[in-house]
């Protein structure tokens, strides 16, 4: 896994296709290597999986059923499907999910797992809560290969893709986690591939989770709800347009190629010009609105009034909307974040100029949850886990108690 996740690391090259139902998804510990993880298989991998084991297809309608809209993870608990494919599908299958390593809240309610990969890795998710939606935030790699000089994620490095089932096991998860009834309403309304990695470096583990988030068997979420973000794979653009319908966000963080080589690397190989062709290509091909372009705001390195006019022209009178990200600061970063006088001026340009823009508003800041912060904390995992253990306990015995 590891070489090949090292090969696609950057270029998002499928080092070899046609995989046959599950067998993409390695991740884990080899414990149950035989079974396949029915979380990773969009609807016709699963419809081939239940006709391997001679099963009609619409046995995969109802797992999916069970396994989506009521958040079941257990076989034995899927009480219309036949015994005995419940017994086949124990012997051949599994329902896996990342394990939780601990989880913590913001003080302005935004929470954040760290979800185990391996021994001594781990990636994270988090959800935003807001008062019309709820945000999830979702990893598509191990640490990452594109090293923008001013993420956190960035300085770990590489380790490795997240499978179909661990991107998908994310929103399970949260779903799970943040109390989701099965007639309830919805807890997560989007969800976004802002966490750790380029989900475009992982494209063929990244669009059949996109197939699932968006099947209306599975998460069922609106293709306008639903946000790949990347630092600018062209050709992958041009790939994803081809392949899925999705609301596309662009990380783009200055107005000339000059700056954006030294902010966003992969800037040296594929120019501002370039991805720009492709983000108007991604629109036409999919009638979408428009493109949202991030626009880390660092004091006195991209902030200024100049280059607030710049970026307008760049954009103005295409299908572009700017979101202006406050900078986050982690331990050793060096850079600040702007002023608010900086930003708003600088957004008032863009307004100016004919582009739409928005501040993002900055959210978990005090848990390192917010954009560009997440690092998958390894050396501080433990004392977190223990602490996390200790209050599901104490919950645990409170409940027992009331
Ligand atoms: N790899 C994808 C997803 C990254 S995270 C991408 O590059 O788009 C989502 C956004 O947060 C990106 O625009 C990223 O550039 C931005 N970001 C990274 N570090 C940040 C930081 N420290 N403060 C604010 N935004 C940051």
């Amino acid at each position: 896994m590891s070489t090949d996740a090292e090969q696609t690391a950057v270029s998002g090259e499928a080092a070899g296709s046609g995989e046959a139902a599950g067998s993409g998804e390695s991740a884990g510990s080899g414990e149950s290597a035989a079974r396949v993880n029915l979380l990773g298989l969009t609807r016709e991998q699963l419809q081939a999986f239940c006709a391997l084991l001679g099963s009609k297809p619409f046995r995969a309608r109802q797992l999916m059923n069970w396994l989506y809209k009521r958040g079941c993870d257990r076989f034995e608990d899927m009480s219309d499907l036949a015994l005995g494919f419940r017994a086949l599908l124990a012997a051949r299958a599994e329902i896996r999910l990342p394990e939780i390593v601990s989880q913590q809240q913001a003080s302005d309610g935004t929470r954040k797992w760290l979800l185990r990969a391996d021994q001594s890795q781990a990636f994270e998710m988090v959800y935003i809560p807001e008062s019309d939606r709820g945000t999830l935030c979702i990893s598509s790699q191990v640490g990452c290969a594109l090293d923008c000089t001013f993420c956190a994620t960035a300085q770990q490095g590489f380790n490795r893709n997240l499978s179909t089932a661990e991107i998908v096991g994310q929103v399970w998860l949260a779903n799970r986690e943040l109390g989701f009834e099965p007639a309830g309403d919805r807890i997560i309304t989007n969800v976004v591939l802002m966490g750790m990695g380029e989900p475009l470096a992982n494209f063929r583990n990244v669009v059949p989770a996109l197939r699932i988030l968006l099947d209306d068997l599975g998460f069922d979420l609106s293709r306008r709800r639903v946000t790949l973000s990347t630092s600018g794979l062209v050709p992958q653009i041009y790939r994803l347009a081809q392949e899925i319908n999705v609301a596309l966000a662009v990380s783009l963080h200055a107005p000339d190629d000059d700056l954006r080589s030294q902010l966003v690397p992969i800037n040296r190989l594929h120019p501002i010009a370039e991805l720009l062709e492709a983000c108007w290509h991604y629109i036409d091909e999919q009638n979408g609105r428009s493109v949202t372009f991030e626009y880390v705001m660092l004091d006195q390195v991209n902030d200024s009034a100049a280059q607030a006019r710049a970026l307008a022209r760049l954009l103005a009178g295409h299908p572009a909307k700017v979101n202006l990200i406050p900078f986050n600061p982690y331990p050793g970063s060096r850079f600040r974040r702007s002023s608010d006088a900086a930003i708003f001026q600088f957004r008032d340009l863009l307004l100016r100029g004919g582009v739409m823009a928005t501040v993002r508003r900055t959210r978990g800041d005090d848990i390192d949850a917010a954009c560009g912060q997440l690092v998958g904390r390894v050396t501080d995992r433990t004392v977190v886990r223990l602490g996390s253990r200790a209050e599901a306990a104490r919950s645990r015995v409170a409940r027992a108690n009331a």
